[in-house]
């Protein structure tokens, strides 16, 4: 997996290293752009998919927070101009 964020296979949460998911922090439209600019990070399956997990029912909150750090690696080495203009909107602030 290319992502900027980890460099070790082991959930970004714990650091379990079973049962574990690639997951595309920006979603939607955006998960290209994850792709692309490796803004992806490692989830066990519960971290993932379970009701408090980033796409659960009560996902939310984590979801918010590795939002975040995405915008936060990312600016390592672009602008927050950038970081707009590519995923449409600001979640720093
Ligand atoms: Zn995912």
């Amino acid at each position: 997996m290319k992502s900027i964020i980890q460099d070790t296979k082991k959930s970004i949460i714990d650091g379990s290293i079973y049962n574990l998911h690639e997951h595309h922090i920006f979603k939607g439209k955006n998960r290209n752009n994850s792709e692309q600019y490796g803004l992806k990070v490692w989830l066990t399956y519960e971290q993932h998919e379970g009701t408090y997990g980033v796409h659960g029912k009560y996902g939310h909150e984590l979801d918010l927070k590795l939002m975040r750090l995405g915008q936060i690696f990312f600016e390592l080495t672009h602008s927050r101009e950038e970081f707009i203009s590519i995923f449409g909107r600001n979640y720093l602030d």
